[in-house]
């Protein structure tokens, strides 16, 4: 069965430009969304949830802007579904703009993290980014029947959640991240959380960048520079499509981005970008 995936969007967030690209426009500040997946099958699945609230942000020296109808309830209306519609809520990485609303949901729907990123939450090593009152409901989930769901991808790979949707070790953005791959009628779709935060800065021209088809990296990556390319490259070589989560999805092929989707994967094609010329026909 081929899997269609919506884009939710759960509101902005204004930031400083180099967290988001490193060094880029230092000083000045850029607005980003924030969004979520809805993978539509069978069983509904929920990839990210956004942020707690537009104030929680203020934490990070960041302003959340969320309208009434970005809140989580109202982004699922639009497709029809309610919080307790969604059997799993799974996690790209459990930072405060992507694990904000978890306790929303009844403890009937389960929530899927990588082990690994629960434990590198409270490392203490990019403490502001995990506030207490995400992760300690996480651990009310851990302390209830069947509420929470740990993978260890880093040792067993990919695991399937449900059919068509495999969650993979990212490698890349925190120490626990995952990409969630999807099985869509027009190839598979990688929902790489912010292992890219910018798909034009980082990828089309990347930035301050020489070599070709060097990524520029993020101002916010827990692990070295060398494995968050290593992961970008990743992400880029996995399918058709990259959906990262505080920029609009993208198509692939070999490796480069060749277009733009708009709110759901596969869509219309919304840019279309020109091959380089040695791009094999
Ligand atoms: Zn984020």
């Amino acid at each position: 069965m081929a899997l269609e995936i919506k884009v939710l969007d759960y509101g902005d967030i204004e930031l400083e430009s180099s967290f988001l690209v490193l060094g880029r426009n230092c000083g000045s500040t850029a607005r980003v969304p924030t969004f979520g997946y809805l993978i539509l099958g069978d069983d509904p699945v929920l990839v990210d949830t956004g942020y707690r609230s537009p104030e929680i942000m203020a934490s990070l020296g960041m302003r959340g802007l969320q309208y009434h109808e970005q809140l989580i309830e109202n982004q699922l209306a639009k497709h029809g579904l309610k919080l307790r519609d969604i059997r799993y809520i799974l996690h790209t990485h459990l930072h405060i703009d992507h694990a904000g609303k978890d306790d929303l949901f009844p403890m009937s729907t389960t929530v899927v993290v990588n082990r690994r990123e629960l434990e590198y939450s409270v490392s203490g090593l990019m403490h502001p980014q995990y506030p207490a009152p995400d992760i300690k409901h996480l651990i009310d989930r851990l302390h209830t029947q069947n509420a929470l769901r740990f993978l260890d991808l880093e040792i067993s790979g990919g695991e399937e959640i449900v059919p068509g949707v495999i969650c993979e070790a990212a490698g890349g953005h925190t120490e626990g991240s995952m990409n969630i791959i999807v099985e869509t009628a027009e190839g598979i779709a990688n929902i790489c959380g912010d292992i890219i935060y910018d798909i034009n800065d980082q990828l089309i021209e990347p930035f301050h960048q020489t070599q070709e088809l060097e990524p520029a990296v993020t101002g916010n990556h827990g692990t070295t520079k060398r494995q968050e390319k290593s992961a970008i490259k990743r992400a880029l070589n996995r399918g058709r499509f990259i959906c990262p989560i505080h920029d609009r999805p993208a198509v692939v092929e070999r490796g480069q981005v060749i277009g733009r989707l708009h709110d759901q994967v596969p869509g219309p094609i919304t840019k279309s970008y020109p091959k380089r010329k040695w791009f094999p026909a």
